[in-house]
């Protein structure tokens, strides 16, 4: 079968028809960050980018701000809800989405400029390298590898875009890795992972004093996320577990030995904000019929209905895109991006 859609079609619905409540856990009542049983809830949504069925709830601690996904996807959970994401149906789009990324990756790159020349860096989370494509203009002397646990970490190794790969997950990987590098990044990685704490926990491991970690993450406090609700990208269920705000990840970091040099807000935001919000909504209003996982068939009906929507949706996007340039002039020079950058150092 040529048709990369409709192969799909019958192991995703044979995945479906056992239902997908089976890819959450139970609900937790603590805080994962501090502790605390004072939560509510934040958001309800669904997946709103590919539209693969399935409801999730993001809940915001009282204590400390922290939101998170609650209940959490098990492993299982997120195997289902990335495939196709980043590979597959979706890389195409993904590829776009990180070349158009550039601003950001010379922002993360230069960032550490005022402070040390890096010899050794580890990009963790490190997807196909475009970061660490970038980086290497900056800093043409660094040696710069990647861990992943896709397979298109090893891909970037090909493509000579890292000097060397690392598949698996970071916190397994911690041994082998200590003392090896004097930068560890991790760009909208710790969002992803399921226990961001341990993430933390390992780079403070294989960092030596005087070495630097650097984090560029989602900015809940951001106010497009209340402004926009669900149709908030950054918001990106299920696959975001964790959002975290800037405080809480400068503690974490001061309690494991790290003291924080830089912080970016307004300088970190990716822009977007309405274009993306537009564009969720027509995927909302037409889904690609041929989405194997949709529970219904790509009847003409269907088809028609998404050409149409596209045709009419897709040149009003130009609208929200020019208006986010705009934005984004204001929101570079004030706090109230939708992303922050925190580079810090490992005390002496
Ligand atoms: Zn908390």
């Amino acid at each position: 079968m040529n048709d990369p859609f409709a192969a799909r079609r019958p192991s995703y619905q044979a995945e479906l028809a056992r239902g997908v409540e089976r890819f959450l856990e139970p609900r937790r009542d603590t805080c994962p960050w501090c502790g605390s049983t004072d939560l509510s809830i934040r958001l309800r949504t669904c997946d709103l980018i590919q539209r693969k069925p399935g409801r999730f709830t993001l809940e915001q601690c009282g204590a400390c701000r922290h939101i998170f996904q609650n209940p959490r996807l098990t492993p299982a959970g997120l195997g289902f809800y990335y495939r196709d994401f980043y590979d597959g149906l979706g890389e195409e789009m993904t590829e776009k989405v990180f070349n158009a990324a550039g601003r950001s990756y010379r922002g993360r790159s230069t960032m550490l400029k005022p402070f040390a020349r890096p010899t050794a860096w580890l990009d963790v989370g490190a997807g196909h390298g475009h970061f660490c494509q970038h980086a290497r203009k900056v800093w043409p002397d660094t040696v710069f590898d990647g861990l992943d646990q896709s397979v298109s970490v090893d891909q970037a190794q090909l493509r000579g875009w890292i000097d060397h790969s690392y598949r698996g997950e970071f916190v397994a990987l911690a041994d082998e890795l200590a003392g090896r590098y004097d930068v560890v990044s991790m760009h909208h990685y710790l969002e992803h992972t399921r226990e961001p704490l341990d993430e933390l926990d390992a780079a403070a491991k294989i960092l030596p004093a005087g070495s630097h970690l650097l984090i560029e993450l989602p900015d809940p406090e951001s106010s497009f996320g209340r402004v926009l609700g669900r149709w908030w990208m950054p918001w990106f269920q299920p696959q975001h577990q964790h959002m975290i705000p800037v405080h809480n990840l400068v503690r974490a970091l001061a309690d494991r030995g790290f003291s924080a040099v830089a912080i970016e807000r307004g300088a970190a935001h990716q822009g977007g904000e309405l274009f993306f919000s537009l564009a969720l909504a027509l995927i909302a209003a037409a889904p690609d019929p041929r989405l194997p996982w949709l529970t219904t068939e790509p009847t003409r009906w269907r088809r028609l209905r998404h050409t149409l929507v596209w045709a009419v949706g897709r040149p009003l996007l130009v609208i929200p895109y020019l208006l986010d340039e705009l934005l984004s002039h204001l929101m570079r020079r004030t706090r109230g991006g939708n992303a922050y950058r925190v580079l810090a150092r490992k005390d002496g």
